[in-house]
């Protein structure tokens, strides 16, 4: 299957910023999807939106962390459509901050949410894409995974594991499966500045408010990746602002 038309995706952190604009992006292309965050009142929004313009779209509350959330995401996708074509796995927090201060809550939830996640979401859907033999992995990380900024040591780690794990189950993805890693620099959701360091939050915001990219332009880069025929895997994109250095 190529195009985008009827393709049964989820994509977890779906409740606002890029994984929202994802979803909303896909379904004007006529994909059906199964959206994915804890927020139960923001991915209704989401999920409200899409149907009322036409689109095909159900909402779980998960949280990724947890293996079982994930399998229920995705089993979702199999019972009420069918089949499963593509997992993004976006589902992400930017909580930043000094390793002096010592937030080793935010720590275990940036090694949790994109480790463990991300592992949760693999395991979940990797069984069903080698039963239908054909599926396709697009994992969100940041340019963060490419190049380390002060105070962003834990993120910066967080989403080298995203890449790197990319990476290697693409090595084992065998014929029908297709692996795409999508990295984003700067993009303006409400996720930038939220949680960390409170100085931290505040610089980083500013510079969101100055530079950032829309989400559109990573959900179109998910979408062209989603987009190609079968025989062709884009494997690795990133998107950042031209003035992003
Ligand atoms: P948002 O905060 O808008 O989106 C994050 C999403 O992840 C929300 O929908 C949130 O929903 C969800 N989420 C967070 N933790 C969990 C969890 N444990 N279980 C389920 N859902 C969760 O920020 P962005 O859209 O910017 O972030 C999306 C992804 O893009 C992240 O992985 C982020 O690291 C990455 N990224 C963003 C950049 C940027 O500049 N914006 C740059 C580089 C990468 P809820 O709270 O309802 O669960």
């Amino acid at each position: 299957m190529s195009g985008i038309e009827g393709k049964v995706v989820v994509i977890t952190g779906a409740s606002s910023g890029i994984g929202a604009a994802t979803a909303t992006w896909l379904a004007e292309k006529g994909a059906r999807l199964v959206l994915g965050a804890r927020r139960k009142d923001r991915l209704n929004a989401v999920v409200e939106q899409i149907t009322a313009q036409g689109g095909s779209a159900v909402g779980t509350v998960i949280d990724v962390t947890r293996r079982e959330d994930l399998k229920r995401l995705t089993d979702t996708a199999v019972d009420r459509y069918g089949r499963l074509d593509v997992l993004v796995s976006n589902a992400g927090t930017m909580a930043v901050s000094p390793f002096d201060e010592l937030r080793q809550d935010d720590w275990d939830a940036m090694v949790a949410t994109h480790i463990t996640g991300l592992l949760n979401g693999i395991g979940a859907a990797l069984p069903i894409f080698r039963r239908q033999r054909s599926g396709q992995f697009v994992n969100v990380a940041s340019t963060a995974a490419y190049v380390v900024k002060s105070p962003m040591g834990v993120y910066a780690a967080t989403k080298t594991a995203v890449k790197v794990l990319t990476e290697g189950l693409r090595q084992e993805s065998g014929p029908d499966l297709r692996v795409t890693l999508v990295s984003p620099g700067f993009t303006d959701t409400e996720g930038v500045g939220k949680g960390g360091s409170p100085e931290t939050a505040v610089a980083l915001s500013r510079q969101r408010d100055e530079i950032a990219i829309p989400p559109t332009a990573i959900a179109s880069a998910i979408g062209y990746a989603i987009e190609q025929p079968a025989a062709i895997d884009i494997n690795e994109i990133v998107v950042r602002p031209t003035v992003q250095a």
